[in-house]
């Protein structure tokens, strides 16, 4: 597949990267490795873009990327089968990540219609300044870095190119090297639009090798980036030479907690949603079970009961219930992960095989106490299921808070006010009462606490923060009063 860079079409003259199926290891395609020296080239286009894109009326821009939003819907099946194809994820959450995007899209162009500046009250006694009118407006930063993760690059891709774009900024964007075919199709669809070629680019390749060029080239204004936490403090580093402003989407290991008057049903229905979706590979996946122990044995009883329903196989079948996981690679590690966790004395009490190439069956482990890896940074990415029981209420909260990480949380109980004032002692960015940790609007402002990254991405934030006020100041305007 081709890509557009600099304005101009890169196709053969690279290294060919082998695009695979991970279902059954076929290639679909091959995409260019780019070099440094290409990142270079795309970033000094890119400033270029920007002009080009920031000099149209924000109505043209917000016209240009409705479009954008429509063609990207009118394309969604034959889109979402490529998503599906080489991510493994099942069809139906592949096609939903390109509806996401439309739903971004109207909701920042929105947004960008009423991003106000401020008119300033001119208090001061110095007679120079007197007369003198203030006001302040929201200019673009300029060229934007977009570094996507592989376990929803299509949606994630929109939180960031949507804000971006629609405050006038340019992107370019690295798309995992796993999966990068769909963010290359939106990435036409947005020059089919009307974006200019050079305001809205796509580099592929391994993020090992063009990375650090990317987040250290001087012409860059923003990183955001979705990923790993380690990932995410290695391009911190990199960026800090340059000061270039970083907001990182990163790591997690949400609690999910049921006290002891929660309705356990409903945690089942909330846990399956909560780890089972994209195979457990998701970051705001509730990732420890921390159960009040009176519930615990119903909780886990019913789980299994729960899991052992699903229906796990070949993603474009809509009939399943779990998809692929994104390698054989990603798979076993979580496998391994499992293996860890029983040999710190954890017993596996459902799941944990692997079949096929790619896929897991989602594992139950009970008996994991606050000391084990799994209990407090081990995330792992895939349909794990870790049960750590509690007596009271200051042991479930220390159990919570002792990670580094703090993206989403959930706490189940049929007292709102006794889940409420739980919830405000969790050290997370979110809080959901009664209903699973995965869960992310447009709107919301979604991020972490500790490791789990810097900034908020959602419309209600982000649009503001890929711009910077400027004041102006009108001398003597007023008459010298
Ligand atoms: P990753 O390995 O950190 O990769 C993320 C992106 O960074 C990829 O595009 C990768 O490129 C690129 N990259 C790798 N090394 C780089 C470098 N030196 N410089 C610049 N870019 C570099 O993460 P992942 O395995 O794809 O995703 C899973 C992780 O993401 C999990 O920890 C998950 O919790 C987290 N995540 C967080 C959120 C959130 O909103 N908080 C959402 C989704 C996922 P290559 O693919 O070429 O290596």
């Amino acid at each position: 597949m081709y890509i557009q860079l600099g304005g101009g079409r890169i196709d053969k003259e690279r290294e060919a990267l082998p695009v695979c199926n991970p279902v059954n290891g076929e290639v679909i395609d091959t995409v260019p490795g780019l070099t440094p020296a290409d990142i270079a080239t795309a970033v000094e286009a890119a400033a270029e873009g920007q002009r080009e894109w920031a000099a149209k009326p924000q109505t043209e821009r917000n016209r240009i990327l409705r479009r954008f939003a429509d063609l990207l819907l009118s394309r969604r099946a034959e889109l979402g089968e490529l998503l599906c194809r080489e991510n493994g994820k099942r069809i139906s959450e592949a096609e939903e990540e390109f509806d996401t995007v439309a739903a971004l899209i109207e909701s920042y162009c929105d947004k960008a219609g009423h991003l106000y500046g401020v008119s300033l009250p001119n208090v001061t006694d110095a007679t120079s300044c007197h007369g003198d009118v203030i006001f302040t407006r929201h200019e673009p930063l300029g060229v934007v870095a977009c570094l996507l993760p592989f376990n929803f690059p299509v949606e994630l891709c929109g939180h960031k190119i949507a804000p971006a774009l629609a405050a006038g900024n340019a992107v370019i964007i690295k798309p995992p090297s796993d999966c990068p075919l769909a963010i290359i199709k939106l990435v036409d669809c947005l020059h089919e639009a009307g974006v200019p070629a050079k305001a809205a680019q796509v580099v592929t390749g391994r993020g090992s090798v063009i990375g650090d060029a990317l987040v250290s080239h001087p012409g860059i204004a923003a990183i955001t980036m979705t990923g790993g936490t380690e990932t995410g403090a290695h391009i911190a580093s990199v960026a800090a030479k340059n000061l270039t402003r970083c907001f990182f989407e990163l790591g997690g290991n949400d609690a999910f907690v049921i006290l002891d008057d929660a309705d356990i049903d409903l945690t089942i229905g909330q846990a399956l949603e909560s780890r089972v979706n994209n195979a457990g590979q998701v970051c705001c996946a509730s990732k420890r079970y921390i159960v009040h122990e009176s519930v615990a044995e119903e909780f886990t009883d019913k789980l299994i009961l729960a899991l052992k329903q699903l229906k796990i196989g070949d993603p474009a079948d809509r009939s399943m219930n779990v998809g692929g996981m994104i390698s054989e690679k990603a798979r076993d590690e979580v496998v391994e992960q499992i293996r860890h966790t029983v040999g710190q004395g954890a017993t596996l009490v459902y799941g944990g095989e692997a079949q096929g190439k790619n896929f897991l069956v989602p594992a139950v482990l009970t008996g994991v106490t606050g000391e084990m890896d799994v209990a407090c940074d081990l995330e792992i990415f895939g349909a794990v299921f870790p049960i750590i029981r509690f007596k009271t209420l200051e042991e479930a909260l220390a159990l919570v808070n002792h990670c580094p990480y703090g993206l989403n949380s959930a706490v189940f109980s049929r007292d709102m006010a006794k889940a409420i004032s739980f919830a405000e002692q969790i050290q997370a960015g979110s809080a959901v009462i009664n209903g699973g940790g995965n869960y992310r609007t447009a709107t919301m402002p979604f991020g972490g606490f500790k490791k789990s990254g810097i900034g908020r991405e959602g419309s209600s934030r982000t649009l503001e923060e890929f711009t910077q006020e400027k004041s102006y100041v009108l001398k003597a305007v007023l008459g010298n009063r």
